[in-house]
């Protein structure tokens, strides 16, 4: 049996322990989501969209506790966590308003048939993995799509975000989704693998790094069940030109060290043409500097620490291994020097092919930045690498920038603006990003039966 164990990033010290699933209740787990199924699959789809409504209300009710549940868990500034709060009451608003409209049966010509009719009906139990960067977010983008179909749901969080998975697993509950339609477990790997070869299981959704999304989809394929995963990125920010560089990069450093530069979506590379590199730099270097650093929970700052000391520890590593290959370390590069997580805004550049940092995703404070001469170079350069989540240009010219959006090979290409998420937006990568998409109509299409009944 694994125990998840809670810490606390900004002190370093233990939080809380809490037991894990034994391996003898999994079997019993998986059948009574599946019997949970055959009830919850029957009620009007109006019943499953008023509950997702209620749940929206009570993250709103409960949502000092929710954002300072995180803060304590995983770092979030307290800003930013009331963000995501309030983000994660969108997602379950906004299935409640438009997902009975997007499940709603299609007629086709019925050509020599009384009928021809597509249905959206739900498939049965699905395993959710989360991570802990966003944590309700990223499980509102995959419980309240599938619970309006009408899927049930037993959902493992990352084990560093037991004390919030709980409280969500509470408000799904008291807004009436009854317990076995979402089981909340603290499983280990290989039982999320175990639950996967189950039979009452019929599919699974991660969202973390590509270890997890490989693992878990060797598992799955071999079991024959659906999978949809959110990996990780590596996201260009591509400046051809800009009216106020000033700007540029306040909103480039906000980018980047948001959330301490835990998002997976975040811009990590910054790719810059050769006349407006050196200000950039320059730019992005004094508001890295200027960032307020310290104690989440305090209102006034902006960066607290990563999630945890293994992170930092890693991203320190990653930093290390650029400068020793030879990158240029343009500020921060070191853990700061109090208890907990903390690691300094971070700013490489001179990274060419040959370094790990041009390829690895770096989740934390650290921004790279490269050199173009031209838009065809950056386009290049921002397609040179496995990950495939999103990409922004950003130019006064609006068509020229549109023209090189068009060329990323991503998910989600934005002009002007980086990572806008929006209830009814995609969400989602292509290469080793992952494959399938949350969010919006697409979202609500992944875990599916689009079923034909056709009578004569
Ligand atoms: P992670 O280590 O892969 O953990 C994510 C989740 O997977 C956790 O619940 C973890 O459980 C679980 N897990 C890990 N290995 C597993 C296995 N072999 N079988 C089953 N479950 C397993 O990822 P992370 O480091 O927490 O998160 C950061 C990564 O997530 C980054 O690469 C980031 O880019 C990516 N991400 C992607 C998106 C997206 O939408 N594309 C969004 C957010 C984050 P434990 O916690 O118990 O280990």
């Amino acid at each position: 049996m694994s125990t998840y164990v809670t810490a606390n990033p900004t002190t370093g010290g233990t939080e809380q322990e809490f037991p894990g699933l034994a391996d003898n209740e999994i079997d019993g787990l998986a059948a009574r989501s599946l019997e949970a199924f055959d009830s919850w699959r029957r009620t009007e789809v109006a019943e499953r969209a008023d509950i997702l409504s209620r749940t929206a209300d009570l993250y709103e009710k409960r949502a000092e506790e929710l954002a300072s549940a995180i803060t304590t868990e995983m770092g979030k500034p307290a800003k930013e966590a009331a963000g995501e709060v309030q983000l994660a009451a969108d997602i379950y608003r906004w299935y409640a308003e438009h997902g009975p409209d997007l499940l709603v049966s299609e007629e086709l010509d019925p050509q020599g048939a009384q009928s021809s009719i597509v249905q959206t009906a739900p498939i049965g139990p699905l395993v959710g993995v989360m991570p802990w960067n966003y944590p309700y977010y990223q499980v509102a983008r995959f419980a309240a799509p599938n619970l309006l179909a009408g899927n049930t749901i037993i959902l493992k969080h990352a084990s560093i975000c037991a004390a919030s998975s709980a409280l969500m697993a509470e408000i799904v509950h008291d807004a009436g989704v009854p317990p076995d339609v979402y089981a909340n477990v603290y499983a280990s790997s290989e039982q999320v693998a175990q639950l996967l070869a189950n039979p009452a299981i019929r599919g699974v959704s991660l969202t973390g790094s590509e270890g997890a999304g490989a693992a878990v989809a060797k598992v799955a394929a071999e079991n024959l069940k659906k999978s949809v995963l959110e990996l990780g990125g590596s996201d260009p920010f591509i400046l051809l030109d800009s009216a106020d560089l000033d700007r540029t990069t306040t909103i480039a450093a906000r980018a980047r060290l948001s959330n301490a530069g835990q998002a997976c979506n975040s811009p990590k590379r910054f790719i810059v043409t050769d006349e407006l590199y050196d200000d950039f730099v320059r730019g992005l270097v004094e508001k890295f500097e200027a960032t307020e650093v310290g104690d989440p929970a305090d209102s006034s700052t902006r960066m607290g620490p990563l999630s945890s000391i293994s992170a930092r520890d890693t991203v320190a590593e990653q930093v290390k291994t650029a400068v020793d290959q030879g990158a240029t370390l343009r500020t921060g590069g070191s853990p700061i020097d109090r208890d907990g997580a903390f690691f300094q805004p971070t700013v490489l550049t001179d990274i060419t092919p040959d370094m790990d940092a041009y390829s690895e995703e770096i989740f934390g404070p650290v921004a790279m930045v490269y050199k173009v001469s031209s838009a065809d170079e950056a386009v290049d350069l921002a397609n040179d690498v496995q990950f495939g989540l999103s990409g922004s240009v950003w130019s006064n010219d609006i068509s020229k920038a549109e023209q090189v959006a068009d060329r990323l090979e991503v998910g989600m290409a934005y002009v002007n603006e980086h990572g806008t998420t929006l209830p009814g937006l995609p969400f989602g990568g292509v290469k080793r990003s992952g494959y399938g998409r949350e969010l919006g109509r697409w979202g609500l299409g992944e875990f599916v039966n689009t079923k034909l009944r056709r009578t004569a």
